[in-house]
Order: structure tokens, then C-alpha cells, then sequence
């Protein structure tokens, strides 16, 4: 694989595609564009292939949606090949996964490492981007694809004193490849969101002490992994086509899940419990379905919501740390659901303690901890899991200039404006997969970046077949698309929290409802209808190789 040395790949710099990021999204978009017959070329910032995989490495990182849904569905021999050892898998699994599909379908020899994209512009005469890359290369593509992934800029807090504290400071979502022994240390972590969640009982389990900083206690449910049993694996791969289609078509999450036709107020309170802690006993996000309206109508909500404090009640001993644990300002799957192994009961650990920083907020870091409300904490290590500038912070850190100049970070600073999630105006030929507008983070991700991507890829084989080379989102359908995510979003419990969905985790960041929550097989149906109706709402046309600048505006 080619590393950037300032020089691209086999000193080629122009080729037809180019995809920014080597995540589930980049190796399948290689992937399709190649066997396409495209030059194409992908540039990833990390040091191998795996996106979310490569970077969060913290102990106890592993998928939420079980192994046998969270992967590639594209090739029915990848599928039937791989074996899964767990219900969800853990990091490692994940990404030796990622590598293996690599592998298998030779897609390193088309990605450059450790190359940071920094800009990104588009020439509106050549009709193409032109990227430069942190170590100074520029490379020329008529199209540029952005897999630069929806939770990949992770955040660490600004901090006052961050420079002065002596100990080691780390983030869960840039965790060092050699691991990181806590045992004998004091630890203080911040946050208490899927990672910390997940990191919280294996750091316990290792380090002399633990103090976690919560701001917002989190509802989360049990995962209950379990080795893959031969039987289950079978029960996917006897008809995993089948099953894969009825995910993508017939889902609202691209993942199948036992669907309840019920309302929670429609069965008596006894059966309501009852389906709550049969779901709860089998562990996993599924407990979100026991009801078709727990999402959308605030009491069901609160029948759900409740059964969760009760059980967080039971499985914490002392009652101060139980009742500092109960979520309440936010209903129970409006931020996305953790999911645990042993999360609550690490908290009667006598070596864990639990501070709420809600009141009295961090103040800053000195030089041997942090500083909570006046009180100083000494530490050997503080852990960050303290999030990610979600869907828009890749995006926003690489310099995308679109035409006239114009840049993205500015046209989406009143909140992201983007057609379908794909492309947004006054950026042609940028693509941009799981964007927001689109399901992206609220489905099992894969589904999702395999419908945009073979969408995308089905497009661009379009434009070429027409002997046409650019394609741009019609402003209002962009704005019409935008209006109708916010509508649907509004219709349901979600914007009732202060998520990373709405941009909530950063300050000064707009507070809009980012991705579309109006379903998987909804929103798939939707693109396919565009496509079929000749991309409407797209602009497509002839670029000035056929054209000169004048004719091919007043063939839009
Ligand atoms: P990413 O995997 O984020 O890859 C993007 C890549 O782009 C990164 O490698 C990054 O280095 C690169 N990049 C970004 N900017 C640049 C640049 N300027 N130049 C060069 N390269 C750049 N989703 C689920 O559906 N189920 C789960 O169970 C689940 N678990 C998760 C657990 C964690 C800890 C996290 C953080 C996320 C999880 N997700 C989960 C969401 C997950 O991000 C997606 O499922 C999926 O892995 C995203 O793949 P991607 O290729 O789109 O993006
Ligand atoms: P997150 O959900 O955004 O959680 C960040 C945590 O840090 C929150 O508890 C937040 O508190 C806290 N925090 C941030 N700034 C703070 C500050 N200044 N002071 C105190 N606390 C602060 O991030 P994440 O846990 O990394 O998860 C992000 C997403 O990645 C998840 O929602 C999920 O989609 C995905 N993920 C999935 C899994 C999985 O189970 N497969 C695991 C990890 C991540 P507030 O809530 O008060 O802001």
C-alpha cells in the first residue's frame, strides 16, 4: 500500500474517482467503482484500513448490532465464508474483518496511508476536484467520494490546563495500538456515553481505582454476548440473502429485530413487564422493539424508560450511586442505546466511584487531575470518552471549496443542507457517503453505506453511459429534502434529547436533527424512485470537455 511521501500512488495523480476514508465505506466504494472499470483511488489518514475499527481500540469496544447484521452483505461467498465467534463482535474481530475483505478483494494496492486529505476544490472549467493532501500532493479526480465516516472526529473538551497535567491522557476514539495497562493505576474517566459504557467494567477490573465523571447518565441494556453457536450461525446462513433483503427492505434500522405490531398502553401492565424482562433477559438493542411506539409516544416512552431505572436500582447496592445513575432528562432511545456487559454492577466495586458533574461542571485539568467543583482529583491516567463531533466534523476539517469558491463549512453552518444525504448544492460531482439527511447513524451503518454506495456507484455508471460527467443537487430539492428530515424527526421523541444527533455535544454547533428518521426501507425506496425518474432533483450534464462553461449553464 502506498504511504504519502508528498507523491500519490504509483505517481499517478489523476483518476476518475477519488474516495477520502478506508472504513466499511471507502473498501466498498473501491470496491464497486473498480469492477466498474474506473480509475479510482482511495486516501485514508490512518496508518492501515478500518476506520472506526482502526481507531477505537479501548478495551471492551465491540458492535451494538450483532455481528452476523453488522457486516457486508455484497458478496454471498465473503458471507457464508466468515465466522463470527461471538454474538457482537469485539474490535479486534471487527477489524481483522475489515482486513480480511481487503485482502480478498485486493483493494490495497488502490489505497494511500497515512494521507490526510486537508482540502478539497473544485475547478468548475476542468470540471474536476482537486485535492491536496496534509503532506503537500495534489491529485486531480472528476468525482470525489467523502467515507470520512459520521463518529470519526473524536472530541476531547477544551479543557483549561490540558498542558499542564503530568499524567497520561487518553481518548477512546484514538486508542494507542500497544494497549494500555491500568492495572496499579488511579484512573479518572469522563463521560458516560456507548464507549465509556463499554470501557468502564474492563478499566475497573484493572486499575487500583476508578473514578467516572458522568454529566448525563446514559440508559443502557444488557448486550448478554455469547460464543456463536453453530446453530445460530446457521440460522443466518441458511438464508442469508434472504434475511440481508428483508433488513435493507423491509426495516426501519436495516436490521431485523423481533417487531412488536403493539403499543405499549394497548397490552395491561403485567404483560407490558413481562415483554420488557424477556427482552431484557435476552440482552441487546431488541428491547427497543417491544413496542412499535416507544419511540414516538412520550408514555409509552416513560413504561420503557421506567422498567430501565428499576432495574439499574436493582443491580447498583448503594442508593445514592443508583439514584446518581437513573437517567432522566432525556427519553430512553432518543441518544442512541448502550449497550453493556456488567456496566451498572461495576459500580458496587469498592475501588469505583461515581461523580456527578452535572452541579459543579469539570473546571480544568492541573497538574495531577482534575478539578470538579473546587475539589481536586489526582490521577495516573485520564480516559476521554467524551464523543465525537458527529456526522459534519470530517467533513468540516477538510477545506471543501465547491464553485464560485464557496465553501461546505460555511454552507452548512446553520446546520448541514444536503440532498438525500448525498449531495448538497453548489458542490458537484461530491458525494457524500451516509451524509446527513440520510439513515446513516440510526441504522445498523452497514446497510446503510452499502445502499449509498451501490447508489452512488449506479450513478456514476449513469452519467458515463450518457456520455455526461457532472451531476449536482437541485437547491430546491435540497432545501425541500432538508424540510422533510426535520418534519419526520420532529414526529418522534428524538429531538427531545440533547444529542450528538443534534449537534448537541458541541458547543456553538447549530442544534438540528441530522440524520433522516424516517426508515431504512423507506428512505431506500426513495433514492431508487429518484434514480428511476432520470436522478430527480440532480442536475446532470455534459462538463466542459464537451462544453464550454457558458453552454453548459444555460443547459441548466
Ligand atoms: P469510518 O469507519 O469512520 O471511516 C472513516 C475513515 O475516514 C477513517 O478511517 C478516517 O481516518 C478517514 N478520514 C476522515 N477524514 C479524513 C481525511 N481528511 N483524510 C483522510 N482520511 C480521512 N455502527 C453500527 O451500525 N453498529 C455498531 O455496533 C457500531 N458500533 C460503533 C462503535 C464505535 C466505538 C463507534 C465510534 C462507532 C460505531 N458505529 C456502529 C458506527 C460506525 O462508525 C459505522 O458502523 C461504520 O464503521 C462507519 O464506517 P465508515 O467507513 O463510514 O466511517
Ligand atoms: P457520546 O455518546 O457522545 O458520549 C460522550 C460522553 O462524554 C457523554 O456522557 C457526555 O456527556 C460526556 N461529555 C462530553 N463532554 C463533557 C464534558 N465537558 N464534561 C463532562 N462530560 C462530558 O460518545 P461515545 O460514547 O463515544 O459514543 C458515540 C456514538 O458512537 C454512540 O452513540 C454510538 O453510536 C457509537 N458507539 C457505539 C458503540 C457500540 O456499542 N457499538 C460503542 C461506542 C460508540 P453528555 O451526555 O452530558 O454530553
Amino acid at each position: 500500500m502506498a504511504k504519502d511521501a508528498g507523491g500519490v500512488h504509483a505517481g499517478q495523480s489523476r483518476f476518475d474517482v477519488v474516495i477520502v476514508g478506508a472504513g466499511f465505506s471507502g473498501l466498498y466504494m473501491l470496491h464497486r467503482l473498480r469492477r466498474l472499470g474506473f480509475s479510482v483511488h482511495v486516501f485514508e489518514a490512518g496508518s492501515d484500513v478500518g476506520g472506526t475499527w482502526y481507531w477505537n481500540r479501548y478495551p471492551g469496544a465491540r458492535c451494538d448490532v450483532e455481528s452476523m447484521q453488522y457486516s457486508y452483505s455484497f458478496d454471498e461467498a465473503l458471507q457464508q465464508e466468515w465466522r463470527w465467534s461471538e454474538r457482537f463482535a469485539g474490535q479486534p474481530e471487527i477489524l481483522r474483518y475489515i482486513n480480511h475483505v481487503a485482502d480478498r478483494f485486493d483493494l490495497r494496492r488502490d489505497i494511500s496511508l497515512d494521507t490526510r486529505v486537508a482540502s478539497a476544490t473544485y475547478d468548475e472549467d476542468a470540471a474536476e476536484w482537486t485535492l491536496t493532501t496534509r503532506a503537500g500532493a495534489r491529485i486531480a479526480a472528476r468525482f470525489c467520494i467523502m467515507a470520512t465516516g459520521c463518529l470519526s472526529a473524536a472530541r476531547t473538551p477544551d479543557f483549561p490546563g490540558m498542558a499542564a497535567y503530568r499524567g497520561r491522557i487518553f481518548h477512546t476514539g484514538h486508542w494507542p495500538h500497544e494497549g494500555v495497562d491500568f492495572s496499579g493505576l488511579t484512573v479518572g474517566v469522563v463521560g458516560t456515553g456507548s464507549s465509556a459504557i463499554q470501557a468502564i467494567p474492563l478499566i475497573a477490573a484493572q486499575a487500583k481505582q476508578l473514578t467516572v465523571f458522568q454529566r448525563t447518565p446514559n440508559f443502557s441494556v444488557p448486550a448478554r454476548n455469547w460464543a456463536m453457536t453453530e446453530a445460530y450461525e446457521q440460522s443466518w446462513k441458511s438464508d442469508y440473502a434472504g434475511l440481508r433483503r428483508r433488513a435493507r427492505e423491509e426495516t426501519r434500522s436495516g436490521t431485523i429485530y423481533e417487531f412488536s405490531d403493539k403499543g405499549a398502553l394497548a397490552v395491561d401492565a403485567e404483560a407490558r413487564e413481562r415483554e420488557y424482562e424477556r427482552r431484557w433477559q435476552k440482552g441487546g438493542a431488541n428491547f427497543m422493539h417491544a413496542f412499535n411506539d416507544i419511540l414516538v409516544d412520550k408514555a409509552a416512552n416513560d413504561t420503557a424508560a421506567d422498567f430501565v431505572r428499576n432495574k439499574i436500582r436493582q443491580s447498583v447496592t448503594d442508593p445514592r450511586t443508583a439514584e446518581a445513575l437513573l437517567p432522566h432528562d432525556h427519553p430512553l432511545g432518543a441518544k442512541r442505546i448502550c449497550v453493556d456487559t456488567d456496566y451498572y454492577e461495576t459500580f458496587n466495586r469498592g475501588n469505583v466511584a461515581l461523580v456527578d458533574v452535572r452541579e459543579a461542571p469539570i473546571e480544568g485539568l492541573t497538574a495531577a487531575g482534575l478539578r470538579v467543583g473546587g475539589r481536586d482529583y489526582a490521577f495516573d491516567a485520564i480516559v476521554f470518552a467524551t464523543g465525537f463531533d458527529a456526522m459534519t466534523g470530517a467533513l468540516d476539517a477538510i477545506d471543501i471549496r465547491g464553485c464560485d469558491g464557496s465553501s461546505l463549512k460555511q454552507a452548512w453552518s446553520a446546520g448541514p443542507r444536503s440532498y438525500l444525504g448525498l449531495m448538497s448544492a453548489g458542490f458537484p460531482n461530491l458525494f457524500t457517503i451516509t451524509g446527513p439527511g440520510s439513515p446513516s447513524v440510526l441504522s445498523n451503518v452497514i446497510v446503510s453505506i452499502e445502499q449509498h454506495v451501490d447508489w452512488i456507484a449506479d450513478c456514476l455508471a449513469h452519467l458515463r453511459r450518457n456520455g455526461l460527467n457532472r451531476i449536482e443537487a437541485d437547491r430546491q430539492a435540497q432545501e425541500d429534502w432538508v424540510t422533510h428530515v426535520n418534519e419526520v424527526a420532529h414526529r418522534t421523541l428524538y429531538p427531545q434529547a440533547n444529542s450528538w444527533y443534534m449537534g448537541a455535544n458541541i458547543p456553538g454547533k447549530t442544534r438540528v436533527f441530522m440524520p433522516y428518521i424516517g426508515g431504512v426501507n423507506v428512505y431506500r425506496q426513495i433514492c431508487s424512485d429518484v434514480a428511476a425518474e432520470g436522478y430527480r432533483g440532480f442536475r446532470l450534464a455534459a462538463a466542459p470537455a464537451q462544453q464550454t462553461k457558458k453552454e453548459q449553464h444555460a443547459a441548466l
